[in-house]
């Protein structure tokens, strides 16, 4: 519902892979409820406590600092498949489909910079030794 009525957005791409979740994304969309100013404000709330939880993709700030190009935000994309999606099976294929160079870079460039740059304070080169650790060397 939120997305529906926010005005700044046009369309979204929103993985509905059950009747369970597309149900109330297909209520959302036809029902006439809006969300009150206090859902509104609870949501907002809820954004700002749950901001450091996860990557919002900004790689303009993280990836442009590194003294080699690393697509930071798809290698996070792979942790939230495998932790929060619990979809091992995406999670290793968005893996491999990294170049090479990129998980080599993985564990061997000093990401020190690209935590200081990034607006949500990740322990990026932690993340990026734990992806590698998950789809190189346990092969989950
Ligand atoms: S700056 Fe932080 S939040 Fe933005 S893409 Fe990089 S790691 Fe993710």
């Amino acid at each position: 519902m939120a997305v529906w009525q926010d005005e700044r957005i046009a369309s979204i791409c929103s993985q509905m892979p059950n009747l369970t979740i597309m149900a109330p994304n297909a209520a959302a969309a036809v029902e006439q409820n809006r969300l009150s100013k206090s859902d509104h404000n609870l949501l907002a709330q809820y954004a700002r406590e749950t901001s450091g939880d996860y990557c919002a993709g900004c790689e303009r700030h993280c990836s442009e600092v590194l003294p080699e190009r690393v697509p930071i935000g798809d290698v996070m994309r792979c942790l939230m498949y495998f932790h929060s999606y619990q979809d091992h099976g995406l999670a290793r294929s968005t893996f491999e489909e990294l170049p090479t160079r990129t998980r080599e870079l993985l564990t061997q460039l000093d990401f020190t910079e690209a935590e200081k740059s990034c607006p949500r304070k990740l322990p990026i080169g932690q993340l990026m030794r734990e992806t590698k650790m998950l789809f190189v060397l346990l092969k989950c």
